[in-house]
């Protein structure tokens, strides 16, 4: 099966312009030409893939719903001008004290610099990364790009976060952790454009990218695994289960010693303080699970 191309593409000053944080709809501005270049790639035969990181899902700023609220505006703005996006992936996660939601506290895998949103958008859609292309803002978005094998436009023009620190950066010309740079959007299209798809990658890199994608599954399957299983834990159950035998072989150790039997009582104390260790072994263990 023919695998097909996409370009991926940024949010936050790329596609829209970003004044940090967006919670709302209506702080939805498109960036001049965006709708234009969408439909550019799109002529080209490409797929629009947009991946964003938001990290503001885990410092708590706005919920999944209110993302998705932002997303359906972004999809119905760009819609009105002839323009689609065939996805939009994001990350909600973020590691460290800022995550101020813990279920969204986590390094992941599918944050940029890493690669993980644009490999998944692979899976899902038979994306060829080789003749793919990556159009951000940010040397993340560059980075990301080169992660997972494709080729990457940096945006240095007056919206991009570049656009000081990249002053002496020519349009069209290679730079640090970026295959081209332009200005805007359409330019980063004319770039597109004038390149011809790649022949089929080399066998090692698909390796690579495939072996990548496999540990990236196992990760986030074994997240979604841990999730389900917090609130059962075989740990803590053993550990009841000990306890209670702890208190029968005591009771039994007492009625022992009722019976002035004294060695079988010493004998059923010393197993009912074995067990009682047992249990807090098993529960310490529960605990730093
Ligand atoms: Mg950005």
């Amino acid at each position: 099966m023919t695998r097909r191309r996409a370009v991926f593409l940024d949010r936050d000053n790329t596609l829209i312009a970003d004044p940090g944080y967006i919670r709302r709809p209506d702080q939805v501005q498109l960036l001049p030409g965006v709708a234009e270049a969408v439909r550019r790639f799109r002529a080209a035969g490409y797929r629009v893939v947009v991946v964003t990181n938001q990290s503001g899902v885990a410092r708590g700023l706005l919920t999944e719903e209110q993302l998705e609220a932002v997303h359906d505006r972004l999809r119905s703005l760009l819609r009105a001008q002839g323009a689609e996006l065939d996805a939009i992936y994001y990350c909600p996660y973020l590691d460290g004290p800022d995550a101020k939601v813990a279920t969204y506290r986590r390094k992941s895998p599918l944050r940029k610099p890493e690669p993980g949103m644009l490999l998944e958008a692979a899976a899902d859609h038979q994306l060829d990364l080789a003749r793919s292309w990556m159009i951000g803002d940010s040397e993340r978005d560059m980075e990301a790009a080169r992660r997972a094998g494709c080729r990457s436009v940096l945006l240095i023009g007056s919206n991009g976060s570049h656009a000081e620190s990249h002053e002496q950066a020519s349009v069209g010309r290679p730079q640090s952790g970026a295959d081209y740079t332009a200005e805007t959007l359409p330019q980063a299209a004319a770039i597109v454009e004038g390149n011809e798809p790649m022949q089929d990658e080399p066998n090692e890199k698909k390796a690579e990218q495939t072996q990548l994608l496999t540990e990236i599954r196992d990760l986030l399957e074994s997240q979604n695994r841990r999730g389900s299983q917090e609130d059962f834990s075989l740990l803590r159950l053993c550990g009841s289960i000990a306890q209670m035998f702890a208190i029968v072989v005591c009771l039994w150790g007492v009625v022992a010693l009722a019976s002035q039997d004294s060695a079988a009582a010493t004998a059923r104390f010393v197993l009912a303080v074995f067990l009682e260790l047992a249990t807090i072994a098993a529960w310490l263990a529960d605990r730093n699970r």
